[in-house]
């Protein structure tokens, strides 16, 4: 199988350059985060209340995690359970990234992760993808841009939403989970050694789409040459 790798920062727009090279490359995505997200609303939806050892510990052992896809993209099941349309609230997102560091939390959503690389050609982005859940993969990117920039590309997203946060509150946010993700003693966000490091602040969505798709051609194209005898 080939498989693409995408990890970065909060906001920095992975999920949307996979969704683009996905379309433009006949791959399957794999959104890593949605996992964590539906994971942490399936914990908050059982009445775990504050998170600590104990309580993820008791949590995991009664988990089942399953993901499909339909028309409308990734759907996760977690205990069968279906909690699409909450995934993405900003409670949601904090408490993702506060279960997220848990070992064996992680180990169950490294299974699944695996899983489906073994079986699909896929761009699976998160946050330890590169160097955690697929260090062989054929490409590897680690996004990246200035927090400011994607402060604003989020606030753009949501601010005629009902009840949407200010510029400040989601810069705030973002600066709090991404200095989670990055000084967590387990699988830590990093760029992975032999990835491609692209800062796309002042790029467009078509200008990073056919950046990458194009190492991405260039790579399978040389992965496909039969060597001669
Ligand atoms: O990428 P997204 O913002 O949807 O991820 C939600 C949270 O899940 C992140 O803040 C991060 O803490 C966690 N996460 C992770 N490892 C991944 C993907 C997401 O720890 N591979």
């Amino acid at each position: 199988m080939f498989n693409i790798t995408i990890d970065g920062y909060v906001g920095c727009g992975k999920s949307t350059l996979a969704k683009g090279l996905a379309q433009k490359l006949n791959f399957k995505v794999f959104d890593t985060g949605a996992v964590y997200r539906s994971l942490a609303c399936a914990y908050k939806a059982k009445g775990y209340g504050e998170v600590n050892e104990e309580s993820i510990k008791d949590f995991v052992s009664k988990v089942t995690i399953k993901v499909i896809f339909q028309k409308e993209g990734q759907h996760v099941l977690v205990n069968g359970e279906d909690y699409f349309s909450s995934i993405r609230l900003e409670e949601i997102s904090m408490l993702a990234a506060k279960i997220a560091p848990f070992q064996i939390l992680r180990k169950k959503v490294l299974d699944v992760q695996r899983q489906f690389a073994q079986n699909n050609d896929c761009i699976m982005e998160g946050r330890d993808i590169g160097t955690e859940v697929l260090p062989n993969a054929d490409v590897k990117f680690f996004i990246t841009a200035r927090e400011e920039v994607r402060a604003k590309r989020r606030y753009d997203q949501i601010k005629n939403k009902p009840n949407s946060p200010s510029y400040q509150e989601i810069l705030d946010d973002l600066r709090k989970r991404d200095y989670a993700d990055e000084h967590r003693e387990v699988a830590p966000l990093k760029a992975a050694k032999d990835s491609i490091i692209m800062d796309n602040s002042d790029m467009t969505l078509e200008e990073s789409i056919e950046k990458c798709s194009k190492i991405i051609e260039e790579k399978r194209a040389k992965s496909q040459i039969q060597p001669s005898i």
